[in-house]
């Protein structure tokens, strides 16, 4: 246990993962002119639950390890994901839980940072014994009010899922019958357990969104030697859960983008042509692997993805893959980081200084945390979106093409027509939400980077963007003046 708490360092960098956090929050506070007393407080964690708690596994009883750590109670509630993994420390939840304040900053959620980790492998446990130990997380998440539509609201992260967080929401409407707005304690939840449809792939999409918009800047790509566009691009994916096979997905099928090269677990598969990522999520969940699938040529090991020359590399699994080890063999022209700190902070001086484009995780993930706020926006209201007025747009642009139709005294065709006279359903308003959160958020975040000739990446132009909003709330508060 006491392992655990230590903070354990990156196998070749010798820092842990929120030194690594704090050194490129340190690196881009010097530009922002804050005071130092205000930059310290934004950069604390506010509040960290240790918790330990006894399930019985079998026979026998297994003491749990598991965290939640509230990083900012500038704005609440505080938000961010659960992780279960066996690599879960407390290091590593305060760094992601610092990434979320940032995240939400950036793009314009109204919440402050939390992280919530379970240190177990969920492949190590049966669905029941999985259900027992997210209800009692949860029951210890109460117990210190730790949880609730107004205090913290959790979501999924690596290794949970929709199924976790209708578990979380069951186990707190037991709790906490009555409360009316008990939805919103928790998002990420099934469409019928009051989710919200778009929410499932909103990381994965949101990773498309934000790579449409970088790609479609002609100077920055003939910097990088690229055509501006997604389509064509070349792609390595690592990690092909929740984010990676979204964003693999929506790249390849709206974006005319090639998968050329896919790592999991099990291996990696390379294919120059391109690898169909719907039959290999298909195949893999009948074979259990990807190694072997049709067209593929297998590498010598999983991490050759993050090696191999491509336009676009994704690393969408875990923390510090690329490091100060092996950055020198990095050939992508674009790093998007879907996962949480992929690349080190002495591993992106490296890359940097090679002439890559990092597109950092603190914006590029955030489509998650953005449609979890329409999702509790949603629990709040209690109506789902386009309830109200999607037959009115139905009929007003119908009216419109009647009137087209008879100015003209021409028909419009009955395809054209419903195209053209439908009102927007839920999934339709929260895809352009997201889209436009992640365009914005992007065009903010290059602008500083072209304004401020002193900031050389986009992870410190993010950085600053998200540092000029936290402290406008604590300057309007006349603290740190
Ligand atoms: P997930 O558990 O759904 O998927 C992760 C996948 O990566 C798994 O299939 C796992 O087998 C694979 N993997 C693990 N180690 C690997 C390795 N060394 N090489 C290749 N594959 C490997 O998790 P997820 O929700 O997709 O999260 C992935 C990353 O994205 C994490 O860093 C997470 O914090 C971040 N993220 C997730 C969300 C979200 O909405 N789920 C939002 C923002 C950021």
């Amino acid at each position: 246990m006491a392992k655990s708490k230590s903070k354990p360092k990156s196998a070749v960098d010798h820092v842990s993962f929120l030194d690594s956090v704090n050194r490129n929050f340190d690196k881009a506070a010097v530009h922002s002119g804050l005071p130092a007393g205000l930059l310290a407080q934004i950069k604390a964690c506010n509040s960290v639950y240790q918790i330990r708690f006894p399930v019985k596994i079998g026979s026998e009883y297994q003491v749990i390890e598991a965290y939640r750590v509230q990083h900012s109670h500038h704005r609440l509630p505080t938000k961010g994901g659960i992780r279960y993994s066996s690599k879960v420390n407390q290091d590593e939840v305060m760094a992601l839980a610092s990434l979320m304040t940032y995240k939400c900053a950036i793009v314009d959620v109204p919440f402050g940072g939390a992280k919530g980790g379970v240190r177990i492998s969920p492949r190590d446990y049966t669905t029941a014994q999985l259900q027992k130990i997210t209800r009692r997380y949860t029951a210890e998440l109460i117990r210190k009010n730790f949880i609730g539509p107004g205090i913290d609201v959790p979501a999924p992260d690596y290794g949970t899922g929709s199924r976790e967080m209708a578990w979380i929401l069951d186990t707190y409407m037991t709790f906490k019958g009555g409360d009316i707005d008990a939805a919103g304690c928790v998002t990420g939840k099934p469409v019928n357990q009051s989710g919200i449809r778009g929410r499932t792939e909103a990381t994965g999409r949101g990773v498309y969104y934000a790579l449409v918009e970088a790609t479609s800047y002609k100077d920055d790509m003939k910097a990088l030697g690229l055509e501006t566009g997604m389509a064509g691009k070349r792609i390595a994916v690592q990690g092909l859960g929740n984010v990676g096979s979204y964003a693999a997905q929506i790249c390849q099928e709206e974006g005319d983008s090639k998968i050329i090269c896919v790592a999991e677990y099990e291996g990696s598969i390379y294919n120059n042509d391109g690898i169909d990522i719907k039959s290999l999520l298909k195949y893999r969940k009948k074979n259990g692997s990807i190694i072997g699938f049709p067209g593929t040529k297998k590498m010598k090991s999983r991490k050759d993805v993050l090696e191999i020359e491509c336009d676009i590399l994704i690393p969408a699994a875990l923390e510090s893959q690329i490091h100060v080890g092996n950055a020198k063999n990095v050939k992508a022209k674009i790093i998007a980081e879907a996962a949480n700190g992929p690349v080190t902070a002495g591993a992106e001086e490296i890359l940097l200084k090679k002439g890559i484009m990092i597109i950092p995780d603190m914006y590029i993930n955030a489509g998650g945390v953005t449609v979890s706020y329409f999702e509790w926006l949603k629990n709040l209201s209690h109506m789902r979106f386009g309830r109200m007025e999607k037959r009115f747009d139905h009929n007003t642009y119908l009216n419109f093409v009647n009137l087209v139709e008879k100015q003209t005294g021409k028909r419009i065709g009955n395809k054209e027509k419903d195209f053209l006279t439908r009102g927007a359903e839920e999934v339709d308003l929260v895809r352009s939400g997201l889209e436009d959160t992640m365009v914005t958020a992007y065009q903010n975040i290059r602008e500083i980077y072209k304004k401020k000739k002193d900031v050389k990446d986009l992870r410190t132009a993010a950085f600053l963007s998200a540092l000029n909003k936290i402290s406008s709330d604590y300057l309007a508060l006349g603290i740190f003046p």
